[in-house]
């Protein structure tokens, strides 16, 4: 281990939080005024740690375009709820989709915000789908002995105290059927001092372990300029605690929306021994239109970024978070595309295998329209799909 990677293990400043746009002096005082006009729609948050990584002189940095207003965040585009999870919410600050998967929403918010956020609906004032006390989230997987699964997010759990953390965990601990208990988590790209800080944060996930359930971190990283030697002093101490740690992201526009750029954070990833899992067709949430690219675009980056990376680093599948279920985008061909459920919340769309016709200007499933699968392969269709 380096000398300066071994200097981060042992405590690295706290970084401030910034909120207000008006505390970017970075900025001109036109762009202070956009950024602020913006933020009063959708919040702005960052913190010193982070500001820290932009390269002020480059316009199209990525660390700036993630967390900076952009003020055509105001074309109007897409529901607050793009994937339709108010339908999922079983009681307040649970959700249930998948049969085996719940996910307890236990903070409203994050590190910092991302501007593709496609929780941003949580950070705004009036929402209640979060709640503090979640015995009643608790409540209603011990009545559900078929989630095996359950995913702690948010926000941002990583933002609450250990010591509320080590109480979800144990409360969980009581559910004998949950074996996996993944905590989605952008604090180690966003503030890594939080987990390099905190000693008793590695214990809570040892403890959580020592009681026969896995410990799963979802971690976001978007860029490799997120993997600095703090980010990657705080993946070594969650990896030692016994989390196996994951990487899920949305392609983003003017962030890795090139074969380069994705290979490079698929490869850095695994070189840290963190796998790429997901790669998310980004939510078509209001405020998202100048992130998102589109799909078939999308997925011509990650195949070509695939070709970039040995067998570990092109581990990740590119899915879309419909309402109905996770649907990964398998191959393009002429003028088709295939699809298939990933994960669905119906039972009739249980691993369906979708023929679309191209459509290079699609964003979403709803975008494209099914083709008749018994033209193509001799077998019988059963109905189209008309989301
Ligand atoms: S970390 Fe996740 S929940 Fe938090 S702002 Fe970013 S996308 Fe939203």
């Amino acid at each position: 281990m380096a000398a300066n990677d071994r200097a981060c293990e042992a405590g690295i400043p706290k970084p401030a939080y910034l909120t207000n746009p008006a505390q970017l002096v970075q900025l001109s005082p036109l762009e202070r005024d956009q950024a602020a006009t913006v933020s009063s729609r959708y919040a702005f948050r960052s913190n010193t740690y982070y500001q820290s990584l932009i390269d002020w002189d480059d316009p199209n940095d990525p660390i700036r375009r993630i967390v900076m207003p952009s003020t055509d965040e105001l074309e109007d585009w897409g529901p607050l709820d793009a994937s339709d999870e108010l339908r999922y919410t079983e009681v307040p600050g649970l959700e249930h989709k998948y049969r085996d998967t719940a996910l307890l929403l236990m903070n409203d918010v994050c590190a910092g915000f991302c501007r593709f956020c496609f929780r941003k609906r949580l950070f705004m004032d009036g929402n209640d789908e979060v709640v503090r006390d979640v015995s009643g989230g608790v409540a209603y997987i011990h009545s559900h002995p078929e989630i095996t699964n359950i995913l702690l997010t948010g926000g941002d759990p990583l933002l609450v105290s250990t010591p509320r953390l080590v109480a979800i965990l144990r409360s969980i601990s009581d559910l004998k059927h949950v074996r996996i208990i993944r905590i989605g988590t952008k604090m180690l790209a966003f503030n890594p001092a939080r987990v390099i800080n905190d000693p008793s944060l590695p214990r809570a996930i040892e403890e959580s372990i020592s009681r026969s359930q896995a410990i799963f971190i979802m971690a976001h990283y978007n860029h490799i300029a997120e993997l600095t030697p703090e980010s990657t002093a705080a993946l070594r101490i969650l990896a030692r605690a016994g989390a196996t740690i994951v990487n899920q992201t949305p392609l983003i526009r003017g962030v890795n929306d090139s074969a380069e750029a994705l290979s490079q954070l698929f490869n850095e990833l695994s070189y840290r021994g963190v796998l790429p899992y997901y790669v998310f067709q980004c939510r078509p949430t209001a405020g998202n239109m100048p992130y998102s690219v589109p799909l078939e675009e999308g997925f011509d980056i990650f195949c070509s970024a695939r070709e970039k990376c040995s067998g570990l680093a092109r581990t990740a599948r590119y899915v879309m978070s419909h309402a109905t279920g996770k649907v990964e985008v398998l191959a393009k061909s002429g003028d088709y595309i295939y699809m298939r459920y990933h994960r669905a919340a119906a039972k009739e769309n249980v691993n369906r295998f979708m023929i679309l016709e191209c459509n290079r200007a699609a964003h979403w499933l709803d975008d494209y329209r099914e083709t008749c699968s018994n033209d193509l392969l001799g077998v019988t269709c059963e109905g189209s799909h008309d989301d």
